[in-house]
């Protein structure tokens, strides 16, 4: 199996642990990162795991779905209170679980389907980190 890496830095998203009993429960803000290691059995024929240059698909979601948005746990009980009181001032994403460790495995869930589709199955993910600003970050290694 041979691997790579890519970063995705400083994006800027805010999100809310509701069910923090601490500052955490307050919508606030991080530059986020997600690193992604790549893994193949079989090379393509530049003798890539991945052409870096054709990963626009999750740049894109990423900036579509992320970049300055709110992040929110489905079972956030003020969720829809929030985001209807002035739907102007947000771009909402909605997962199961906004915490560091929850948005790796929802971002492991997202990318390895777009990767499935762009690369026909060749390439898969290995690992997958979230970090937090720069002091923070939490990794879901899918059991291959
Ligand atoms: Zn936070």
């Amino acid at each position: 199996m041979l691997t790579c890496k890519k970063e995705y830095r400083d994006i800027p998203f805010s999100h809310r642990q509701h069910t923090h009993s601490g500052h955490c429960s307050y919508i606030h803000g991080h530059n986020w990162g997600i690193e992604i290691t790549f893994a193949c059995k079989n090379l393509d024929a530049n003798g890539f795991v991945i052409d870096f240059g054709k990963l626009k698909s999750i740049k894109n979601w990423i900036e579509s779905n992320l970049d300055h948005a709110i992040l929110m746990n489905e079972s956030d009980p003020e969720k829809d209170h929030i985001l209807k009181s002035c739907p102007s001032a947000f771009k909402s994403y909605i997962v199961d679980n906004c915490s560091c460790e929850g948005l790796a495995f929802h971002f492991y869930e997202v990318f390895s389907k777009i990767l499935s589709e762009d690369t026909k199955s060749r390439v898969f993910i290995v690992d997958l980190t979230v970090t937090e600003d720069s002091k923070n970050s939490a990794t879901f290694c899918p059991e291959l």
